[in-house]
C-alpha cells in the first residue's frame, strides 16, 4: 500500500461520532479478503476514490473524502479506499475493485500508458465508473478518458442558488429526488454536449439562471460491458453534505456496480 493511501475497510471499522474512522496507514492484518461477504453476509462494492489533482484542487476535496467515507460506512455494502496517488491506479490494484471514483480531480494526471489501458479495461471489462464535478476537468489529452466520463468542461458560468430539472426519476442514481431540486452550485457547461451518447439523468432548469439552451448536468451509460456515470454537482462543500447528492452518489455507486 502506497504512503499517502488510506485503507478504509469501512464494513469492519469502527467509526468516530464524526464519521471518520479510526485511519489505519495500511491494510489491517485481520482485513478479509475482498470478496468474503461482509459482516451482513452481503459482498461488498469495492470502490476505489481518486481525489488527485493536476490543476485546480477544489476546497471540497477534505469534505467529499470525509462524506464518502462516513455514507460508504452506513451503508453497510461498500468498502471504500481513498487515495491522492494517481500512481495507485494500477492493473493490480482494480483487480480488486469493482468501482473506480474520479472526485473533484482535475488536470492531466500523470497516468502512464500501462494504467490507461488498465482504467479502460478495467471498466469496458464490466466494472463502473464514477466522475464528480471537475472529473471532466481532468485528462483533456486522452481522447478515451473524455468519452469513458462522457465530456469535457468547458467553462462555469454560473455560481449561484439554482434549479436543477430531474429527467428519469426512476433511474437508481436519481430516484427519490423528485422532480427538481434547487441548490447553490457552480453549475459547469461543456465543450459538446454528451446528450447523443449518454442518457441524461439531470440538466439545468436555464431559466432559473436566466439563460435558454440544453445543459445536462448528471449522466449514466454504458462502457464496453461496464457502466460509466457523471455528476457535475460538487463544487462546494454544502453539495457534498446536501444528502440530495449523497443518495446521487449511493445510487451511482450500485449502479455502476451493477447492483
Ligand atoms: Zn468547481
Amino acid at each position: 500500500m502506497k504512503r499517502g493511501t488510506i485503507a478504509v475497510l469501512l464494513v469492519l471499522a469502527a467509526c468516530s461520532p464524526s464519521g471518520m474512522p479510526s485511519a489505519p496507514s495500511g491494510p489491517s492484518p485481520t482485513a478479509p479478503s475482498p470478496t468474503d461477504p461482509g459482516p451482513a453476509g452481503v459482498t461488498p462494492i469495492r470502490v476505489l476514490m481518486l481525489t488527485a489533482t493536476a490543476g485546480f484542487r477544489h476546497d471540497a476535496i477534505p469534505t467529499a473524502r470525509q462524506v464518502m467515507t462516513s455514507m460508504a460506512a452506513s451503508a453497510g455494502d461498500i468498502r471504500l479506499t481513498l487515495t491522492e496517488e494517481p500512481s495507485a491506479i494500477t492493473a493490480t490494484a482494480l483487480a480488486d475493485q469493482d468501482v473506480l471514483l474520479f472526485a473533484l480531480t482535475s488536470g492531466e494526471l500523470p497516468f502512464s500508458g500501462e494504467q490507461r489501458a488498465a482504467i479502460l479495461s478495467f471498466v469496458s471489462g464490466g466494472k463502473g465508473f464514477i466522475g464528480v464535478h471537475s472529473a471532466t476537468d481532468t485528462l483533456y489529452g486522452w481522447p478515451e478518458y473524455g468519452r469513458l466520463v462522457g465530456a469535457y468542461f468547458k467553462e462555469h458560468p454560473w455560481t449561484q442558488q439554482a434549479t436543477v430539472i430531474v429527467e428519469d426519476a426512476s433511474h437508481p442514481a436519481s430516484k427519490g429526488l423528485g422532480d427538481r431540486l434547487t441548490l447553490l452550485e457552480e453549475f459547469y457547461t461543456f465543450r459538446e454536449n454528451p446528450r447523443p451518447q449518454v442518457q441524461v439523468l439531470l440538466r439545468l432548469d436555464p431559466s432559473s439562471v436566466g439563460a435558454s439552451g440544453d445543459y445536462p448536468l448528471a449522466w449514466a451509460q454504458a462502457f464496453g460491458s461496464g457502466r460509466s456515470y457523471y455528476n457535475a454537482l460538487g463544487h462546494f462543500s454544502s453539495t457534498w453534505n446536501d444528502t440530495r447528492f449523497q443518495q446521487q452518489m449511493l445510487g451511482a455507486i450500485r449502479w455502476t456496480a451493477g447492483r
